[in-house]
């Protein structure tokens, strides 16, 4: 059993590199906020301990956390080891995840800021049938989406202040953990500013490594 943990800002294209390593690898991927709204909807003893905290609007504890993943990585289809992603946040929670299972890639999807911020300001979608677009790399035609029922829709989110912001919080909070894998030997940076596919061709030469 060997476990991957995988790092990556918001739009550096995480979701699209996760499904393909879910593919060729089997592994399940793991998301502690999935595991938290699955176990808090199951009613779990976990599970309503976590929701105790997220009501009062404060984090859930490590401790929780890790009981989450105990109990996840337990599960039949992990047998062979899972995908993190958005876990570990924390030292504590790496050195926990250490115990529990073999981590033997920390891979990160890296895109300079500027151009992440470039991808989430200029992005919207049609409110009709959810279609993406973008103001520079993928513009919705003159007379709109294809659907017929085009209506532009911009999260009020996707601003360049709150990007900087979230990307701020990201960093602070992964170099801590990118040093700590690094010592450990297992740390790979791979360039998240190219073509998907030749991201996907340079992920799988780390996993295979
Ligand atoms: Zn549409």
């Amino acid at each position: 059993m060997s476990s991957i943990v995988l790092f990556g800002p918001p739009g550096a294209g995480k979701g699209t590199q996760a499904e393909r390593i879910m593919e060729a690898t089997g592994l399940p991927q793991v998301s502690t906020g999935d595991m938290l709204r699955a176990a808090v909807k199951a009613g779990t003893e976990t599970g309503l301990t976590a929701k105790g905290y997220m009501e009062s609007g404060q984090l859930v504890p490590d401790g929780v956390i890790i009981d989450l993943i105990k109990d996840r990585i337990l599960e039949p289809d992990a047998k062979n080891g899972v995908m993190f992603d958005g876990f570990p946040r924390t030292i504590p929670q790496a050195e926990a995840l250490a115990e529990i299972t073999p981590v033997t890639h920390v891979i990160a999807i890296e895109v300079p800021d500027e151009r992440i911020v470039e991808r989430i300001c200029g992005r919207y979608s049609c409110a009709g049938c959810g279609s993406v677009y973008h103001d520079t790399f993928n513009p919705v035609n003159a007379d709109g989406c294809s659907c017929g029922q085009w209506e532009e829709k911009r999260r009020a989110d996707d601003n360049e202040e709150t990007v900087h912001s979230r990307l701020g919080a990201y960093h602070e909070q992964t170099s801590p953990l990118a040093d700590w894998y690094r010592s450990k030997g297992i740390f790979h940076s791979v360039n998240g500013d190219r073509a998907i596919d030749t991201i996907t061709a340079d992920i799988f030469v780390v996993l295979n490594s």
